[in-house]
């Protein structure tokens, strides 16, 4: 089959690789009918973590069941799923409790399991022709049959009920005010996730216009960082010292405000902008380093946390991989009323083919590729 390929970084190529096939009775096989970029992707791309060269990545998957082991009972051939970025058993203490990114079985000696993601377990990513799914029966999110709503439902594999876990990090509440730091596309869901919990007011900062504008347009307040201490924007806008809530969707790759010499990391403005008390919820990624580590976003990550400021205002923080499995049939069921429509994100859909060409424009935050989803079978 045809996949997409890391070979180092920025060099990715679609290729002939091997077709997957079923290892147990409780695995299904997937064929892909849209798979997404994500923001996670590039941390592979840009070498800001080591990937293996010839790993596929694809970890936003969505499609047919194709074939299914004689253990899986809940999907057969035909059925119309998506895939949640967790690959987890469903049974463990994790699962059991809702904690699908921390999945003790899939991924021993690391917390959780994903496709295509290195550091995630051995799976395979789906920006490929077909995916291999392990534990069928809990990795499968049924979705109605047809081609309806394809665009909207591809975003339950991540970004959209990464958004949403961004807020219960945060402990969002229907009235309060929430900033957003990031308007990538998780940025942008945990931005929308907020307004649909019914915050009063979510401001989101970022730099790069055409997100901002996509904020403004779900009823957001763009805050661009170049034009000052987005903290004190924030605080000015709101006559307050600072929001109930605050959310971390850039992590470890922050590039720097005007006048910072080195990129402040978004958690320490956070620390500001949030009011004393107030909570944070981080899904921006930070992977772990040693401080001697040749990586300076992981060291940054590591060394820079202000903690002395985060302890005098008294905030709390979660953090950690979305347990995108624990809310995706719920947005699901959002999206088939009618009440939610994430896919105002997406930007492009191209066939996998061109797969390398939008991962340089979507790295480079071109307008017109803020969310690309890729279609392997066209
Ligand atoms: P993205 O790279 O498209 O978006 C990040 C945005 O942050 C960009 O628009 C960038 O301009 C902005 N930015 C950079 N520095 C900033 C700063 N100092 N202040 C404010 N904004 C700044 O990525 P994305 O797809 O939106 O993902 C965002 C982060 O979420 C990534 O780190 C990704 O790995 C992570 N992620 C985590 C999970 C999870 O489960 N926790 C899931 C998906 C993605
Ligand atoms: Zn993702």
């Amino acid at each position: 089959m045809r996949a997409l390929v890391y070979h180092g970084p920025y060099e990715v190529a679609v290729e002939e690789v091997d077709d997957p096939r079923m290892e147990a009775p409780t695995d299904a096989l997937v064929r892909i009918t849209t798979t997404a970029i994500c923001g996670s992707d590039l941390h592979m791309y840009e070498g800001r973590t080591d990937a293996e060269p010839g790993i596929v990545f694809g970890h936003e998957n969505m499609g047919i069941v194709e074939d299914v082991g004689s253990g899986v009972t809940s999907v057969r051939a035909g059925d119309r799923v998506v895939l949640p970025f967790n690959v987890a058993c469903g049974f463990c203490k994790n699962c059991r409790a809702g904690k699908t990114a921390f999945c003790l079985t899939v991924n021993p000696g690391f917390a959780g399991g994903a496709y295509g993601y290195v550091s995630m377990g051995p799976y395979r990513g789906g920006q490929a022709e077909y995916l291999r799914v392990p534990y069928a029966d809990f990795n499968c999110v049924p979705l109605p049959a047809g081609t309806e709503h394809e665009e909207d439902f591809a975003l339950l594999a991540d970004i959209f009920p990464t958004g949403y876990h961004a807020t219960e990090l945060a402990g969002v509440r229907p009235g309060e005010t929430v900033a957003v730091y990031g308007a990538g596309p998780v940025g942008l869901m945990a931005a929308y996730s907020a307004l649909l919990k019914g915050a009063s007011r979510v401001f989101v900062v970022d730099r790069v216009d055409n997100r901002l504008q996509l904020a403004e347009q779900i009823g957001a307040t763009p805050i661009n960082f170049t034009a000052g201490d987005p903290s004190e924007q924030i605080k000015d806008a709101l006559s307050e010292d600072g929001v109930d809530r605050g959310i971390d969707a850039v992590g470890y790759q922050a590039t720097a405000a005007e006048g910072e010499e080195q990129p402040a990391i978004v958690l320490n403005h956070l620390i500001s902008t949030v009011r004393p008390t107030g909570s944070i919820g981080t899904v921006g990624l930070y992977l772990p380093s040693d401080p001697g580590a040749p990586n300076e976003h992981a060291a940054q990550g590591l060394l820079l946390l202000n903690i002395g400021r985060f302890f005098e205002r008294g905030l709390r923080m979660g953090t950690g991989q979305a347990d995108a499995k624990a809310y995706a049939h719920q947005l699901r069921d959002l999206i088939v009323a009618g009440r939610a429509k994430p896919s105002f994100v997406v930007s492009k859909q191209v066939p996998l083919s061109e797969a390398p060409d939008a991962y340089a424009r979507f790295d480079n935050r071109e307008p017109g590729y803020s969310k690309v989803l890729l279609q392997p079978g066209k």
